[in-house]
This record gives structure tokens, C-alpha cells and sequence, in this order.
């Protein structure tokens, strides 16, 4: 049997018809890591053991009852390492506790499986920024799998693993997602709680499902979603039946399609994938509106004085005292603290932990960071005026396909551009999904997949997921492998 190509639904289905055990889902799984991983490493590390254990105790008629899931290296999850792709917490930390979104998976029956790889601190939209090893995208090996949460989606894309979470501060579900061919879902900020994910900017970070179809991206949403004590951002709201959001028709429905992210700089074949999406969704009677998004451009301006701001103090807690890698170099306290942090972060965390120390300093808090916060309200309040517009808005995920490892290394700003149109998402606390659109052929007769974006207002999940579900079930792109998932003869 090939399991390991089943979507998380299908696994769902055959456990509960008892085609196969959850040790046997397990077990299957690994063989399939075992054999590709080496080429994709989208995995940091598994722990057999401990998912055979929770797989031999699973109740298949719970929601995601057997099934494992893979997590991204940030979330943390009791007795494993979360060494965020950083080496100042590789081989130095194992979680004392699990993240609400582990505790809740774990109540709807789903089994952590292994440790994905993803840019150091999610500082990043390639994985290149990992300290620990690179991910390869499984379209071609040659490219990246986007990033942060690059192990993720390289995994789930090679049928390395049913499903993951990952985590989307300014694009990491959603880019990777359409790099690597599959659906990343960025909830709304509030949605799930974020006790336990390892902070980079908190008032942007949110943990999502990356997943094969539209269908499993609503189940593992319902598994994580949902009010949390320890997260007083996460809100109390009811947590409505997403499945019961699919299979609705589109009639209607009024699609936005902001002016502002259709403009140049798109690789043309991008935009002639999200083209034929818009045909599709208007032939399955959905109205398409033409709107205004006035305050794009600062966007990722904004965003990188925010996310670094808050991202120099979240990480200040790495300081060798509590936890993780501590010098061997110390002549005094502050050689302890500069030589730990030296030796621990790489250079990206490095780079945005000086810009955000910058940005906070006084004499500039007001010029920089102060000013950034009024742009983010005016962000918001574009997004608050174009949903009395239009249901979901538009647009593709990223303006090009998968790059080649190394092309951005050196010019951190073009790296910064790969995240365009999904940032506002995050600055606004909006929802947002990207869904498989289409392939783009690269020279040498590579194909690479290419993502539609839609987004939806906060709380919209539901009308992001029937959208989304409409225009997957019209169309046929899932069905293709990447390479490096080769399909057994007679699978
Ligand atoms: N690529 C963006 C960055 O580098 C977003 C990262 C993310 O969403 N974690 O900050």
C-alpha cells in the first residue's frame, strides 16, 4: 500500500475501516521519509519511538484519531528538541511542555511526527537561513522550498508526511505552501493559540496547517483552532464546523482582485496562472470586483521594522543563562552574553536583531517604529474597506515560482521582496490561504508549481476555505507529483 501519497482525509478513512492500524500508518510513513528524506531533507529529526507509542494507544474515531502530523521545528512539543533551525538551541534544549496547538492535536487524536526543518527563528523565505542543513525543493532539487516553514511543505509536497503545521509571520505558510505545490492556510491573528510556539514577532505570528488538499487543510484547522488561557491574544470565539464550509457553490460570491497586487514585477507565468484561476472562479458564478489596496507599497517596509523590532526582543532571552548553547569563552558576564550570542545565532537573526535594536532606540522609536504602527493601521483599515466589497480577495502568493538555492543568499532586500503580497495578511490580522494554481515551466523542462492567494477578512476562514474548495474541485492540480515523490509502479 501506498499510504504515504493518502491525504490526511483518506488515511482518516482507512484507519477508521481498519484497512490498517495507526502503527501501521506510522511505521508506513517512516519507510517513505526514510527513502526520500535524503534527497529533500525537509526533516530535522523523528522520534519513532514516541510516535509508535502514542500510535499504539491511538483512537481512530477521534477527529484526527492515529494520524500523524508533522511540526515544524518551532513548535514545541514535550520531550523533543525545537531548536528553530538555530545552533543556540541545537542539541541544548528539549521541550519541558507542549504548545495549546500540540495539546489540542493531541486531544483530537493526531500523533506529532518528526521535527521539520524551516529558516532560523522563521527569519527568512527559502529555509537557506537554517543553521542546521538546507531543504530542496522535491519539484527540483536545485530550488528552494520557500521558507520559513520550508520542511513543511517540502514534506508534505513528497509525501513525507500527510500533513504539518507551520507557522506564517509575513508569508511562511502561505509562500512555501505554493512553492512546493500543496495548500498552507494562515489563520486569523486570534485564531490559534501561540502558547508554546517559539516567538519571532508576536503580534504577526500565527501557527497554520500545510496540507495536500483543501479538505484537510479545514480538518487540521478545527483540531488547533480555538480560545486558550495562556494566549490572551487568542480569542474566544466560537470555532465553527470548517468541513461544513465545502462543497458550497460559488454563486454570489464576490471576489476581490486588488489592483495593487496585479501590478509589474509578477513573472508572467504567475500571472497567467492566477489568470485562468480568475476565469475559473467566474465560470463556477463567482462576481469578480476590481479594487484598491492604497497602502501596499510601505507594506514590507512596515513589516521589517515591526517584525525586527519585536523580534530584538523576543530574542533577547537566548543568553546562555536558562537555556541553550552557552560559550566556553567567557571572561565576564557581558563577554557571556555577546560571545554565547555570537557563537548561537546566524547571520539573517543577527542582521534583524541589529536593524529591530535600531529601530527602538531612542531617538528613532518614533521616526521608524511609531510611524510603522500608524502605516499598519492604515494597512488594516484598506483590507476593513475592501471587504465591504468584496467576500475574499485575490491575488497570487508569490510573484515568482521556487528559486534556485543560493540565487538570494547575498542580497537580502530581493529576499525580502519574495513576500509581497502575503505580509499585509499578517500586518492587517487577517486570514489568508494558498491553493495549487498551476505550473510554470522553468528552462530545462522543470515544473514548478504556482500558488493562488486569497484572503479573507478576520474570522473569514470559512469563506477563504469554500472559495478555495470550489475552485480545487474544478480544477486538477493536485493530482500531479513532484519528482522527488515518484509514484510506485502501481500506485
Ligand atoms: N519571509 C518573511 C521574513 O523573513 C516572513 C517569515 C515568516 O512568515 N515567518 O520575515
Amino acid at each position: 500500500m501506498e499510504i504515504h501519497s493518502w491525504s490526511l482525509k483518506e488515511l482518516q478513512d482507512h484507519l477508521r475501516k481498519g484497512d490498517l492500524s495507526p502503527r501501521e500508518a506510522v511505521e508506513g510513513l517512516d519507510a517513505a521519509v526514510a527513502e526520500r528524506d535524503p534527497a529533500v531533507q525537509a526533516y530535522l529529526s523523528r522520534d519513532l519511538e514516541s510516535a509508535l507509542r502514542l500510535a499504539d494507544e491511538a483512537d481512530v474515531n477521534l477527529p484526527l484519531g492515529g494520524i500523524p502530523i508533522a511540526i515544524k521545528d518551532v513548535i514545541n512539543v514535550e520531550g523533543q528538541p525545537c531548536t528553530c533551525s538555530s545552533k543556540i538551541l541545537e542539541g541544548a534544549y528539549l521541550s519541558p511542555y507542549n504548545a495549546t496547538a500540540i495539546t489540542k492535536l493531541r486531544a483530537a487524536g493526531a500523533i506529532p511526527f518528526g521535527r521539520t526543518n524551516m529558516d532560523e527563528f522563521a527569519m527568512g523565505s527559502s529555509t537557506e537561513n537554517s543553521g542546521i542543513q538546507v531543504t530542496h525543493n522535491p519539484w527540483d532539487p536545485e530550488r528552494i522550498p520557500g521558507g520559513s516553514s520550508g520542511g513543511s511543505a517540502a514534506a508534505v509536497a513528497a509525501d513525507e508526511a500527510f500533513a504539518a503545521l507551520g507557522t506564517d509571520t509575513g508569508g511562511s505558510i502561505r509562500q512555501p505552501a505554493a512553492l512546493c505545490g500543496c495548500v498552507g492556510l494562515k489563520p486569523t491573528y486570534g485564531r490559534v493559540s501561540r502558547y508554546g510556539l517559539v516567538a519571532f514577532a508576536s503580534s504577526l505570528d500565527q501557527i497554520g496547517p500545510i496540507t495536500k488538499t483543501i479538505e484537510d487543510s479545514a480538518m487540521l484547522l478545527q483540531a488547533i483552532s480555538g480560545a486558550d488561557p495562556r494566549d490572551s491574544t487568542c480569542l474566544d470565539k466560537p470555532v465553527p464546523d470548517y468541513t461544513a464550509a465545502l462543497g458550497k457553490d460559488l454563486k454570489g460570491v464576490r471576489v476581490g482582485l486588488p489592483r495593487e497586487y496585479f501590478a509589474e514585477g509578477i513573472d508572467p507565468q504567475v500571472k497567467s496562472a492566477v489568470e485562468a484561476a480568475i476565469e475559473v472562479l467566474s465560470s463556477l458564478g463567482a462576481e469578480m470586483v476590481e479594487l484598491s489596496l492604497p497602502h501596499t507599497e510601505p507594506a514590507i517596509a512596515v513589516y521589517y521594522i515591526i517584525a525586527t523590532a519585536e523580534a530584538s526582543t523576543n530574542l533577547a532571552r537566548f543568553d546562555g543563562v536558562r537555556y541553550g548553547h552557552r560559550t566556553a569563552a567567557a571572561e565576564d558576564l557581558m563577554t557571556h552574553y555577546g560571545r554565547t550570542r555570537a557563537e548561537g545565532f546566524g547571520p539573517e537573526v543577527k542582521r534583524r536583531i541589529i536593524l529591530g535594536t535600531y529601530v527602538l532606540s531612542s531617538g528613532y522609536h518614533d521616526e521608524y517604529y511609531l510611524r510603522a504602527q500608524k502605516v499598519r493601521t492604515l494597512i488594516r483599515e484598506d483590507f476593513s474597506k475592501a471587504f465591504e466589497k468584496a467576500d475574499v480577495l485575490l491575488s497570487p502568493t508569490s510573484p515568482t515560482p521556487a528559486f534556485r538555492i543560493g540565487e538570494k543568499v547575498d542580497d537580502p532586500l530581493q529576499m525580502y521582496l519574495a513576500d509581497i503580497f502575503t505580509i499585509a495578511a499578517n500586518l492587517a490580522g487577517i486570514c489568508a490561504i494558498s491553493v495549487p494554481c498551476g505550473f510554470a515551466n522553468a528552462e530545462s523542462g522543470i515544473t514548478l508549481p504556482v500558488g493562488l492567494q486569497l484572503l479573507g477578512p478576520a474570522f473569514g476562514e470559512e469563506a477563504l476555505l469554500r472559495v478555495a474548495h470550489a475552485y480545487e474541485q474544478a480544477t486538477d492540480w493536485s493530482s500531479k507529483k513532484p519528482p522527488l515523490a515518484p509514484a510506485k509502479s502501481g500506485a
